[in-house]
């Protein structure tokens, strides 16, 4: 297989400009590295952050964003024993990390604090030839599109374990707030391959129609509800609120309402990272309603392996659109404007 020199890529220049769609040299793995062929990448709302620069973490500059980039291994350095030359696999968020902290240790990965992080403190899946960490790189089964298994390496993989982490039993309700978005829509079906009732939040009647016929219970409009706390508790057979909560939205306000609706001895989960938001709860409730309020980031190589196996299974099913690389900008003003329904997938050959 002959690997060009040069590719096509999209570049953050300056941070709060659109990226630049140009040519850049094809880099070389390192001896523990792959270079991958990415097919497509799907794009996350964190790499409209990393274009803005609106957290509290700087980025690499120029920077090529995405970290949901799905491809074929085209080249490996001389200490990759387990990942072959035209394996498939998905470059995902975290791209490395130590392996021998306490953190790695325990399948922590994303909390090493030697982690590098794909489109954001290393080049990511923006281009036609990524690098990629072989211990990291996500196992994808070749009968599996790449296409539609790319929102899955970010998307997929998050909220999985966030699904996981609010200790939801199946035939439980969950509440997902940005229901309607990337995260969202996969939450939903993850949700309900799970067992869970799935109580969507998000705005607009477009994201009403999608989230139901992904298979949503209810839908509440926080544009156009009165009171979005009783009309989450209400949509629990009880009243007292679902069991759990995944705030997946990039507004501060959904942070300061979920402990209010969520049902006593129920798990708010923070996936969402609105820049400059805090959360806000009153301790007399919480104390005596039993609330537990807990982030979720990413997940570790084995909730990767899940989550490509519920999808594989044939359990995940979320809308896409495809564009190509070249459109990325387009992508960016879209979803800036809370104008993306489920995800969108860039087609790296255009
Ligand atoms: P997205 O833009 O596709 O979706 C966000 C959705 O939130 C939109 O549908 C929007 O209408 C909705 N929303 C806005 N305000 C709302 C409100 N008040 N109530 C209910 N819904 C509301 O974004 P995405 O790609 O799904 O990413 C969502 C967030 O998750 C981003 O901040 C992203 O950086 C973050 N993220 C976190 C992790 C993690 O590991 N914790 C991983 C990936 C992404
Ligand atoms: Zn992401």
């Amino acid at each position: 297989m002959s690997i060009p020199t040069e590719q096509w890529a999209q570049v953050v220049e300056a941070t709060g400009q659109q990226p630049v769609y140009k040519k850049i040299p094809v880099g070389k793995p390192g001896p523990n590295e792959v270079l991958v062929n990415i097919k497509y990448s799907g794009v996350c709302h964190t790499d409209l952050h990393a274009m803005l620069g609106d957290w509290p973490l700087a980025t690499k500059l120029p920077l090529v964003g995405g970290h949901e980039g799905a491809g074929v291994v085209v080249a490996r350095g001389e200490l990759v024993k387990d990942v072959a030359i035209g394996d498939h696999v998905g470059v995902k968020w975290i791209n490395g990390s130590c392996l021998s902290c306490s953190f790695c240790r325990q399948m922590d990965e994303p909390l090493c604090g030697e982690a590098t992080l794909s489109g954001y403190t290393v080049d990511g899946s923006f281009q036609q030839y990524c690098i990629a960490n072989a211990d990291h790189v996500a196992r994808i089964p070749k009968e599996v599109s790449l296409e539609a298994v790319s929102p899955v390496l970010c998307a997929g993989i998050t909220v999985y374990k966030g699904l996981k982490e609010s200790g939801a039993r199946p035939g439980q309700y969950v509440a997902i707030v940005g229901a309607g978005g990337g995260l969202g829509n996969m939450a939903i079906q993850y949700a309900k391959a799970m067992g869970l009732h799935v109580i969507a939040i998000d705005g607009g009647d477009e994201k009403r129609d999608n989230t139901l016929s992904l298979g949503a219970k209810t839908f509440v409009d926080f544009t156009k509800s009165k009171d979005v706390v009783a009309d989450v508790k209400a949509a629990t057979p009880d009243g007292h609120g679902p069991q759990a909560v995944i705030l997946l939205a990039v507004n501060e306000k959904p942070f300061q309402q979920a402990s209010q609706y969520v049902r006593p001895h129920g798990t708010v989960v923070c996936i969402g990272l609105p820049p400059n938001a805090f959360l806000k709860a009153a301790v007399f409730e919480t104390v005596i309603r039993m609330v537990t309020i807990k982030g979720s980031y990413v997940g570790n190589r084995q909730d990767t392996a899940e989550a490509i196996d519920f999808f594989a299974r044939g359990l995940i099913k979320a809308p896409y659109k495809v564009v190509g690389l070249s459109e990325l900008s387009k992508v960016y003003e879209l979803m800036h404007a809370g104008k993306v329904v489920g995800r969108y997938v860039v087609d790296t050959s255009k």
